[in-house]
């Protein structure tokens, strides 16, 4: 039984790994589709903010007019982002000389590429705690942002050397990290889990 059949997940296809959360959405057998324009998010039930680049991805999102729409959906829908993703979701970046204009929809503030640059990208695999459970997953950090501030309310998931890397509020997820480039599918099917139990509720 696909226990997923009543709901469709978006993609934020501005730029960035997007195919490669589609791909695990197509494993999990969940239906999808790529958002570049807001009526691309008409009846979705859910959205992921992939990683990329997000000074690219904050100026595709003014240029393509999604800011209000991705706001209002992140307001009452289910919204995970990944890295850049992350970004994009957080309250304040520190020291944003490139003008990130993030969509403010968790209280996080952000550093970017503080895990260092490409050449310190790193894989490891993390504890997870999802529900009350203790859950290994595969982690990907690639110019990963560091989590400078958790608000009030925010819970964290999952740590790194003591440093929060997973966090949640409400009906949104943020990852500094990416678990989509491997088979691992813990953390996605976590994200579809909650969105399913809500909608039955
Ligand atoms: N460092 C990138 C940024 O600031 C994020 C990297 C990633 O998404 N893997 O947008």
């Amino acid at each position: 039984m696909n226990k997923y059949k009543e709901i469709e997940i978006g993609v934020l296809a501005l730029q960035g790994d997007y195919e490669c959360h589609k791909n695990q959405l197509e494993l999990l057998k969940v239906r999808n589709r790529y958002v570049k324009l807001s009526k691309h998010l008409e009846k979705l039930d859910g959205l992921i903010i992939p990683g990329g680049e997000s000074t690219t991805i904050s100026k595709l999102i003014n240029r393509f007019d999604l800011r209000d729409s991705l706001v209002s959906f992140g307001q009452t829908k289910a919204v995970w982002g990944t890295c850049a993703g992350m970004i994009m979701l957080a309250s304040e970046i520190e020291e944003n000389q490139a003008g990130v204009e993030p969509l403010e929809l968790i209280d996080i503030v952000i550093a970017r590429t503080a895990f260092g640059r490409q050449v310190f990208s790193f894989e490891t695999e993390l504890t997870l705690t999802l529900n009350g459970k203790n859950l290994k997953s595969q982690a990907s950090f690639i110019r990963a942002p560091r989590i400078k501030r958790v608000g009030k309310n925010v819970n964290i998931l999952a740590t790194y050397n003591d440093e929060a890397v997973l966090v949640e509020k409400d009906n949104i997820l943020a990852s500094s990290f990416h678990t989509e480039l491997e088979n691992d599918t813990t953390l996605l099917e976590y994200f579809l889990n909650n969105l399913v139990d809500n909608l039955n509720k």
